[in-house]
């Protein structure tokens, strides 16, 4: 299925820090926290540790068992800014700034529940995972 990814507006919420909205020419709204984005950085580094976790881009780090849970700041961008038509670039609170994040790559990880819903009907080896 072919989805659209051509946002018709663009609002990143830094200030109040609840996160990224779009709405794409298709009348979709997707709406991405900033820990979300975080989680889902597209950069070789991030896939890679996600990879070995069997994370989706997006998924929590998981606790390490047997460890104490490590207070860590909830991820908000410090530095957002256009890349040519296609893509947005966060620079990350915690110093990461090698993410861009494409329209496509956005639109293909929208966290709502109807796209969640049409990710595992198209991948249904990877639905065993619980949420
Ligand atoms: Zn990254
Ligand atoms: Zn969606």
């Amino acid at each position: 299925m072919a989805l659209v990814a051509d946002p018709k507006s663009v609002k990143v919420n830094v200030t109040t820090g609840t996160g990224m909205d779009i709405e794409w020419k298709d009348g979709h709204h997707s709406v991405y926290s900033f820990p979300f984005l975080r989680d889902a950085c597209p950069c070789a580094l991030c896939n890679e540790e996600r990879e070995k976790d069997g994370r989706q881009p997006g998924d929590p780090l998981k606790p390490v068992a047997g460890s104490l849970p490590m207070f860590k700041a909830a991820a908000r961008p410090t530095q957002v800014e256009p890349v040519g038509k296609y893509a947005i670039r966060f620079s990350w609170n915690d110093g990461h700034q090698h993410g861009i994040y494409s329209w496509e790559f956005l639109r293909e990880h929208c966290p709502c529940s109807e796209c969640k819903v049409r990710r595992a009907m198209e991948a249904p080896a990877i639905s065993s995972r619980p949420n």
